[in-house]
């Protein structure tokens, strides 16, 4: 793809071209936080081909103008990006703290005092598993998420803390405090903003789990499977949220939901009837 010469600026499209082709990392670490690099060097080419542009994480690009890396590496790393090979990314520490946490999802507010070690806020869980929530553990703030796709495979994770990502999106974008996962062209899987040191950001989003789909817009919960909606609802110690099927332990929420009829490997009336909601989805 060409793009303007004497414009610094990437055009968007060849950006995103050199995302997919680097496993959205450092091409030499697989860092999820990175730079544009033109191989053969801006000042040398002065036009964006998306074919002569990687990624390198801020430590790998200033070794590179240095000269402590040689460029050869960075050429070599290029043809095998390090996140290609190893199907995740790199983990990125997040830095959460405190016993205060708040998480926002479509414009409900799920606030929570964690007084004592293991307390946890799940605002969304399913089958058991909590799909994010914060824990107090020995006096740390540990986010938690498990982010999966139609294929219920398991798409972003964040373990105490530690946020990496598959390679199998077609789009995976960490710009400022916000991670952006897009399944295709505006075709959003999740918008999330971290607000360290105690907040977490959700205004776009699919929530999919064992058949369930959970629709995340600026002002809204959608819970497909049973048209239920929760709007501008707030809670404040409330140490679950939505609740969908069983639990292994009892979690107090504000709204338990059994029974849910699931969609069985096949997501279409649920999209379709998405489509009716919000344009983006
Ligand atoms: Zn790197």
């Amino acid at each position: 793809m060409q793009g303007t010469s004497n414009d610094r600026n990437i055009p968007l499209p060849i950006q995103r071209e050199v995302r997919q082709r680097c496993g959205f990392g450092c091409v030499v670490c697989g860092f999820p936080l990175y730079e544009y690099d033109h191989i053969k060097g801006w000042a040398n080419v002065h036009e964006h081909v998306a074919e002569d542009i990687t990624l390198l994480c801020d430590l790998h690009h200033r070794e590179v103008t240095s000269g402590l890396l040689p460029r050869d590496k960075i050429v070599e790393a290029n043809k095998s990006p390090y996140n290609l090979r190893s199907g995740i990314s790199k983990p990125l520490q997040l830095h959460f703290e405190g016993d205060l946490c708040e998480i926002h999802i479509g414009g409900n507010y799920f606030t929570t005092l964690m007084s004592g070690d293991y307390t946890e806020s799940i605002p969304i869980i399913v089958d058991g598993i909590p799909l994010i929530a914060f824990i107090l553990q020995d006096g740390h703030l540990l986010l938690n998420v498990n982010l999966f796709d139609e294929f219920n495979q398991l798409v972003l994770r964040i373990v105490n803390n530690q946020l990496f990502y598959s390679i199998s999106p077609w789009d995976i974008q960490i710009v400022g405090k916000t991670l952006t996962i897009r399944e295709k062209a505006r075709k959003m899987l999740i918008r999330m903003t971290f607000e360290p040191p105690n907040k977490v950001i959700i205004d776009k989003g699919r929530f999919l789990c064992n058949g369930v789909e959970i629709l995340v817009d600026s002002d809204q919960i959608l819970v497909t499977n049973n048209n239920i909606l929760i709007r501008g609802s707030s809670s404040v110690n409330c140490h679950g949220g939505l609740i969908i099927g069983p639990t292994s332990k009892p979690i107090g929420g504000f709204m338990s939901l059994q029974g849910v009829n699931r969609y069985l490997g096949d997501s279409k009336a649920s999209l379709a009837w998405a489509k009716t909601v919000k344009e983006e989805f």
